[in-house]
């Protein structure tokens, strides 16, 4: 059989090693898991016992319409409930609004180094993958150069959507209020062209000019918003993500994705974790207190990293990355290396518990001692 060049271009998602794996593979006892910005202080206890009480009613499919996560969700951003739709994970909602949005023929724009299930889920459907530069030194989406890339080749590419990640994973960077209305002032009158504001970590941002996503999916009509209980609501497992935009484009993803695409501990989890405030603050605090630790303890080490809005943080490695990966591993340290470029390495660490903070830091020492 003939696969097409995009499929043949895909290599299966790498994630971060197992920890069993690398406790069997090392001999460890305990092994630090900072690969895949996964939350270390586990699920709330809230959740666990909703999740429990809900254990009787598995037989039953979960609800297609998603009423209480809907209504949920309604009250907690102030738009109506037929502005919402979820997906298994925000990554399954980057594959529906790609399928439903972009027809083959056509292109989804982002910046390079962006979150890179843009671009497989892209190539899967048959549709041109286009970046912009990002801007060099602050590995951060640089809106005017995608602008520009949108200006000189929608005519003939068809640039169907464009994703912006806010703050990026894996560069950590993000674009403010400023920069971001401006772009969206020049795009508003492309009603051919969806932008997709992607906030897998808005919960972690401390910084103040951050745009302010609701205002902006209300001003313009071509704009829609991805967000996730995967991160700050400690759910990745469960797989929870958010659709909100105008209802006649909800309406399209709700025809084409599969009607039990989130299950029903997950919805049940995603409303109860979504008003858990108490648990949020505990969340934040643990991943502010890990950055400003990360930012002291590389700058004594003289590595270079950058300033992170989200609960990782990007280096570049001071040696072969390669052999910090592996020297790492051995010491029981998981991370996760980042071929952003050809001549360097860089490494993306997730913010852990102060514990596992301390194991990298430590780690690093030795190693580059
Ligand atoms: C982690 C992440 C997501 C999605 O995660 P899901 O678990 O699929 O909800 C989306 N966007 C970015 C930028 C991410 O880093």
């Amino acid at each position: 059989m003939k696969i097409s060049e995009e499929i043949q271009s895909l290599k299966p998602y790498s994630t971060g090693k197992p920890i069993a794996e690398t406790k069997r593979e090392f001999g460890l006892d305990r092994v630090y898991k900072l690969a895949s910005n996964e939350n270390p202080l586990g699920p709330s206890p809230k959740v666990i016992e909703a999740i429990a009480a809900e254990l009787e009613n598995l037989h039953r499919y979960p609800d297609a319409s998603f009423y209480e996560l809907k209504e949920a969700f309604s009250e907690a951003y102030g738009f109506p409930q037929n502005w919402f739709t979820f997906g298994n994970g925000s990554n399954e909602l980057i594959d529906l609004l790609i399928r439903v949005f972009c027809p083959p023929g056509h292109s989804v724009l982002t910046s390079e180094n962006a979150f890179v299930a843009y671009g497989i889920c892209t190539k899967a459907a048959r549709v041109q993958f286009l970046t912009a530069p990002m801007s060099e030194d602050a590995m951060r989406f640089d809106l005017d150069e995608i602008y520009r890339v949108f200006s000189e080749q929608n005519a003939s590419k068809n640039i169907r959507l464009i994703f912006i990640a806010n703050p990026n994973n894996p560069t950590g960077g993000y674009v403010n209020k400023a920069e971001l209305e401006n772009f969206l002032e020049k795009m508003k009158d492309e009603k051919e062209t969806l932008i997709i504001l992607d906030e897998a970590y808005l919960e972690f941002v401390t910084a103040s000019d951050f745009p302010k996503s609701l205002d902006l999916v209300k001003a313009y009509e071509n704009v829609l918003l991805t967000r996730t209980m995967s991160k700050v609501h400690g759910l990745a497992g469960l797989r929870v993500g958010s659709l909100l935009g105008r209802p006649e484009y909800i309406e399209l993803i709700d025809r084409v994705r599969n009607p039990f695409n989130v299950n029903s501990l997950a919805q049940t989890a995603a409303i109860v974790a979504l008003n858990d405030h108490e648990y949020l603050q505990r969340v934040q605090k643990t991943n502010t207190e890990g950055l400003e630790y990360f930012y002291v303890e590389l700058a004594k080490l003289e590595i270079r990293f950058w300033k992170s809005q989200a609960n990782f943080l990007l280096f570049e490695s001071p040696i072969d990355g390669q052999k910090l990966y592996n020297e790492l591993l051995q010491r029981g340290v998981i991370v996760r290396p980042m071929p952003l470029k050809e001549d360097k390495t860089f490494i993306r660490m997730s913010v852990g518990t102060a514990e596992e903070n301390q194991a990298a830091v430590k780690a690093l020492q030795q190693i580059l001692s």
